[in-house]
C-alpha cells in the first residue's frame, strides 16, 4: 500500500521529501557510520545539527536576537507548568478559554497560583473567538495567555488580543510556522513540533530573554526552569535528538519552499477549497464562525450521526485517513498542515461532493 491523504490532528503528516531524506540517512549519517539516533548528543555532530536546526529557526520566524530558542521535552502539555512556574511565579497570570488545551494550561497554572480565565468561548462550544478588544486583564498581571490555533474547534485567532502592555504567551501547537509571525508581539512563543514540523514529544520555544529568571528557583524542579535550558544551549540533559534532527528538516524545507508567505500562501489556497465547498453543500456544514477559522484544522458535520460515521469509513476506504472529529466534538475534522499538499485536499473535497450527491 502507498502513502495516504493523512489528515491527523496530529501527530501528523510530514513533508515526503523530509521523510524520504532522513531514511537515506538512517543507517549512516552523512559517512559517520551511525544514525543520529544513535550519536552521542556531546559529539560534534550532533552540535551542528541542533545549531543548524536553532539558526533555521530563527530565520523560517524571524526570531529576533534578545529571544532564546529553546528545544524541550514533555510536549506542549508541560508547557502549561513551566510558563506560570517561571513566568507567574508567586503573581497573577490571565488566559483566555477558547478550547481544551487553554483550559488545560488555565487549569494547570491554577495548581501553582493566582491564575484566572477572563474570557472564553466555551458557551458555544469554542466555536468562535471571543471579543478581545478590552479584555478586563487584572492590574498587575504577569501575562496573558492564548492558544492562537485550536486544534479541536478549529478557531484562529486572526486579530492578536489587545494586552494592554501585559506580556504575550501563545501556544502556536497547531499553527506553528504555518504563516508569518511578528516575533515581538510575543514575550514567548511555543509549539508541540507533531502538528506541524516533526515527530512528537519536542517542543520549540522562542522566549524574550528578559523573561527568564536569572535566579535558580529553588522552589522549582531543575528540569522545568527555562533558565537552566537556556544556559546549557537546550542541551542540559538529553534531548530529543532525532525530533530535532527531523524538525532541522523541516525547518529547511519550509525555506526552500520560499519561506512562511509562501507556507501562508498555499495554505490559504488549501483551506479556500474546502471552505468554499463547505459553505455550498447542502450536506455538510463548517461548525466554525467564519471569521475566526483556522487555516489548519477544519471541523464540519452532516447533521447526522449515522451519515458522519459513514462518512468517515468510506473515506477511509478511498485512502482519506483520520478526517474524525474529536470525540467532544463529534462529526469530522480534516486537519491541512503544511505538508498537506493541495492534491490531498482536491480528492477530500471531490469525495465530499461525491458523498453528497450519493447521500441527499
Ligand atoms: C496537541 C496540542 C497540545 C498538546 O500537545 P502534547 O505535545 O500532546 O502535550 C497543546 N496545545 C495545542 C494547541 C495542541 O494542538
Amino acid at each position: 500500500m502507498g502513502r495516504v491523504y493523512n489528515f491527523s490532528a496530529g501527530p501528523a503528516v510530514l513533508p515526503e521529501e523530509v521523510l524520504k531524506e532522513a531514511a537515506a540517512e538512517m543507517l549512516d549519517y552523512r559517512g559517520c557510520g551511525m544514525s543520529v539516533m544513535e550519536m552521542s548528543h556531546r559529539s560534534s555532530m550532533f552540535q551542528q545539527i541542533i545549531d543548524e536546526a536553532e539558526a533555521d529557526f530563527r530565520k523560517v520566524l524571524g526570531v529576533p536576537d534578545n529571544y532564546k530558542v529553546l528545544f524541550m521535552q514533555g510536549g506542549a502539555s508541560l508547557q502549561f507548568a513551566m510558563v506560570p512556574l517561571n513566568f507567574m511565579r508567586d503573581g497573577k497570570a490571565d488566559y483566555i478559554i477558547t478550547g481544551q488545551w487553554a483550559k488545560k494550561a488555565c487549569a494547570e497554572a491554577k495548581r501553582f497560583g493566582d491564575a484566572e480565565a477572563i474570557a472564553s468561548s466555551a458557551d458555544k462550544t469554542f466555536s468562535y473567538i471571543p471579543d478581545v478588544t478590552n479584555l478586563p486583564i487584572r492590574e498587575g498581571a504577569k501575562y496573558l495567555y492564548i492558544c492562537e490555533n485550536n486544534t479541536i474547534y478549529g478557531t484562529k485567532y486572526h486579530t492578536l488580543p489587545d494586552t494592554k502592555g501585559v506580556d504575550l504567551i501563545a501556544d502556536q501547537s497547531s499553527c506553528f510556522l504555518s504563516e508569518p509571525v511578528d516575533v515581538s508581539k510575543y514575550a514567548m512563543i511555543y509549539g508541540g513540533v507533531q502538528k506541524n514540523v516533526g515527530p512528537a514529544g519536542l517542543v520549540v520555544a522562542a522566549i524574550r530573554e528578559d523573561l527568564i529568571p536569572t535566579d535558580d528557583l529553588p522552589d522549582v524542579p531543575t528540569m522545568l526552569q527555562y533558565k537552566i535550558h537556556a544556559d546549557a544551549g537546550s542541551l542540559y540533559n538529553t534531548p530529543n535528538c532525532y525530533a530535532i534532527y527531523i524538525c532541522g528538516k523541516v525547518f529547511k524545507w519550509i525555506l526552500d519552499m520560499g519561506g512562511l508567505t509562501v507556507m501562508k500562501q498555499r495554505n490559504e489556497e488549501k483551506a479556500a477549497l474546502l471552505y468554499d465547498f463547505l459553505d455550498n453543500s447542502k450536506l455538510f456544514k463548517g461548525t466554525v464562525r467564519k471569521e475566526d477559522r483556522s487555516l489548519m484544522n477544519v471541523p464540519f458535520v452532516t447533521g447526522s450521526e449515522e451519515l458522519d460515521k459513514k462518512f468517515v469509513a468510506e473515506s477511509k476506504a478511498a485512502g482519506l485517513e483520520n478526517l474524525k472529529g474529536h470525540r467532544s466534538v463529534g462529526g469530522m475534522r480534516a486537519s491541512i498542515y503544511n505538508a498537506m499538499p493541495k492534491a490531498g485536499v482536491e480528492a477530500l473535497v471531490s469525495f465530499m461532493e461525491d458523498f453528497e450527491k450519493k447521500n441527499s
